[in-house]
């Protein structure tokens, strides 16, 4: 099925928008130039919800974006000045076999630096095999406690693991502005503010096939910052980048 059918299927009423992939490509190309504003980089981190696991997005299965529009995804963060890529996968890696040209192609194309993020169920070692094929100084592994201890051959795949576990905290305390530095994108290309908040409509920023990375992240209207007192119940912050990045800089194994 093209893009443009599924986006359809995804949102019945018209598109009023062209599909990005291509736009993506010419961003990929443009002057990295205008990627820093002030000096700074306008996004440092990206992370991207692989599974349709109706805990966490409300994506159905066939909604999934396909390989190709991942990769311009990451086509269009790189322009943006990321660094950083977690990929959120909950439900096995059999299903999701894009997965490993996406880590490559960050990897290889934009020199990013990739964790692959299992969280809900646990993997098997031949599927997990590839990421041997990663550049390994460029990939790390991050898994949730309660799988990490019926997964422990992952010790032995030569990569680094560490745990994925978030924060400890019943609720968000103080208002946390990570986001503004991140762009979080689930299955179906919807963008929220971050991944404890995917798939609630209060922050829901946009769709990747709507509008520009770019345009979403300096569009001060939006919700970049994820206020004290929300639950944090259903996720613990499992898996965000910001949080991962400096666990996997500290070293901090499992
Ligand atoms: S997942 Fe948690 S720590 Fe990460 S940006 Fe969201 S609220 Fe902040």
């Amino acid at each position: 099925m093209t893009s443009r059918k599924r986006w359809e299927k995804i949102y019945t009423k018209q598109n009023p928008f062209t599909l990005p992939q291509s736009v993506a490509r010419a961003v990929r190309s443009c002057s990295r130039d205008h990627i820093s504003e002030n000096g700074k980089h306008m996004v440092k981190y990206m992370w991207l919800y692989i599974s349709a696991d109706g805990f966490h997005d409300q994506a159905q299965p066939d909604q999934c974006m396909s390989g190709e529009e991942w990769l311009s995804v990451i086509d269009e963060g790189a322009a943006l000045g990321v660094k950083y890529v977690i990929l959120s996968i909950g439900g096995g890696l059999k299903e999701h076999p894009e997965v490993w040209r996406m880590c490559k192609w960050a990897q290889d194309t934009h020199g990013i630096t990739v964790g692959i993020h299992l969280y809900d169920q646990p993997v098997t070692r031949e599927e997990l095999a590839p990421v041997t094929e990663l550049d390994a100084n460029l990939t790390h592994l991050f898994i949730d406690d309660d799988l990490l201890q019926r997964m422990s051959f992952v010790q032995e795949l030569g990569v680094p693991v560490h745990s994925g576990e978030g924060q400890d905290q019943e609720i968000v305390s103080p208002d946390c502005h990570l986001p503004e530095e991140m762009t979080c994108v689930g299955a179906s290309g919807t963008m929220y503010t971050c991944g404890l908040v995917l798939g609630e409509d209060e922050y829901r920023l946009g769709n990747v096939f709507e509008r520009k990375l770019q345009s979403i992240m300096t569009d001060d209207s939006l919700p970049h910052v994820v206020p004290e007192g929300v639950p944090k119940i259903k996720h613990h912050c499992n898996g965000c980048p910001p949080l991962m990045i400096k666990r996997m800089k500290n070293g901090s194994h499992s």
